[in-house]
């Protein structure tokens, strides 16, 4: 019998990486493991009869309209919502044409690497960085240039190097709680960052996705209020309505905004405007601020009751974040410890976690490990991280 011949795929998609998160969620869906590996949001706060009522209301007054197709740009109702936010929490003036609502952030960030980049071009990326940015990105086979994340913010000697030197097309950045480090860039790195970035043709691409996310309820302004001209803020409602509505923007000049539209064009026409209805009649009904203070104060406990223990029960020579809003704790092992070995020896005990490595596009990392706080309940806590303290007592023993 002839061989079938191969399929030929696109050297865009053979140079994307297969998400490893995804890969790892299959593994961890098992009932009996505990698993600090995904990053979901915690179901108690997925409101499923406001999202019913609103729905229902939706139906009967927009009737035939919802199910029809729609603009490219958004409903606008919503734009001008996230627009009369923005003035609200950060003095952010920017008009609803300076919103287009996308397929959640991701999207945006899809949209992000297709309108800016060429094969080959520089982009500017926090090491560890976001998976899903370094995914999205990586289909327009970009150079990654990767800038160090320090407590408090970037290398900024590192970054000015990487301006300098590379001349990046943008610098992607989550300054606020970051995934997967749970960073959070300080007052005085926003200013260099900010300093660093002006003038420069480097724009930045600042992912705002745990903005809102924010265990002291206190609002941090966006760079782009700064850098208004020069910067592509990525924003979502996954985080605080529901990631299963796949509702995220991208709040730019408006020139950008007509190239990402003629992009998203190409790959979906529009967002759901069925979904954005929905959220748009939810967001007129309930109380989202009270919503917001109510995850708050429920993440703020998870990750205060992981770190305590981790600070109990983990061997001291393993260190960690302190996460001050967002979903997850970020750990730098030991030298001479992998955590790709621990990720094995963990989920032997029923314990799943995030390796380093793919957070890092130059194959660094491997003393990485991320945990998420937010979808699992106290008492899990409790069993999880004590379980992967004796994983890693006994590791550290194996190799001492
Ligand atoms: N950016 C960051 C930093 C994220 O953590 C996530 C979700 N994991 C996203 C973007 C994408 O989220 P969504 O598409 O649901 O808005």
């Amino acid at each position: 019998m002839a061989t079938p011949a191969p399929y030929h795929f696109s050297r865009r998609i053979r140079a994307t990486p297969r998400s490893f998160i995804r890969e790892i969620l299959k593994v961890t869906e098992k009932p009996d493991i505990i698993s600090f590996a995904g990053g979901l949001p915690s179901p108690a706060f997925l409101d499923a009869g406001g999202v019913a009522l609103a729905t229902g209301e939706v139906l009967r007054k927009e009737g035939r309209s919802a199910l029809q197709y729609s603009t490219t740009e958004g409903c606008l109702p919503l734009r001008r919502w996230i627009a009369d936010r923005y003035a609200r929490r950060y003095s952010l003036e920017v008009s609803p044409e300076e919103i287009l609502i996308t397929n959640g952030s991701q999207q945006t960030l899809d949209l992000v690497g297709r309108i800016f980049l060429n094969e080959g071009d520089p982009v500017g990326i926090e090491a560890p960085g976001y998976l899903g940015a370094i995914q999205a990105f990586s289909q327009s086979m970009p150079r990654f240039c990767p800038v160090s994340l320090e407590p408090d913010g970037p290398d900024t000697a590192a970054l000015a190097r990487v301006v300098r030197e590379d001349r990046p097309v943008f610098f992607y950045c989550i300054p606020n709680s970051q995934n997967p480090s749970g960073i959070t860039y300080s007052p005085g790195r926003r200013k260099e960052v900010v300093g660093l970035l002006s003038g420069e043709e480097t724009l930045v691409v600042e992912d705002d996705a745990y903005g809102e996310i924010r265990f002291d309820g206190k609002a941090l302004r966006p760079l782009k209020c700064d850098l208004p001209d020069r910067t592509v803020l990525c924003g979502t409602f996954s985080k605080i309505v529901a990631p299963g509505l796949r509702l995220g923007w991208m709040c730019a000049p408006k020139e950008i905004i007509e190239m990402a539209i003629t992009a998203k064009q190409a790959s979906d026409l529009h967002t759901s405007i069925f979904s954005q209805l929905v959220l748009a009649r939810y967001l007129e009904e309930q109380d989202i601020d009270a919503h917001i203070r109510e995850i708050n104060r429920a993440y703020a406990a998870r990750c205060t009751l992981m770190v305590s223990l981790m600070e109990e029960l983990f061997p001291r020579e393993v260190t960690f974040t302190r996460p001050a809003g967002g979903m997850f704790v970020w750990l730098t092992l030991p030298p001479g410890v992998s955590s790709m070995e621990l990720w094995r020896r963990a989920l032997e005990e029923k314990v799943a976690i995030l390796p380093g490595t793919p957070f890092y596009t130059d194959g660094n990392g491997d003393r990485g490990v991320r945990l998420n706080f937010s979808n699992a309940d106290p008492e899990t806590i409790r069993t999880g991280i004590t379980r992967l303290a004796g994983v890693l007592e006994k590791y550290l023993r194996d190799i001492a």
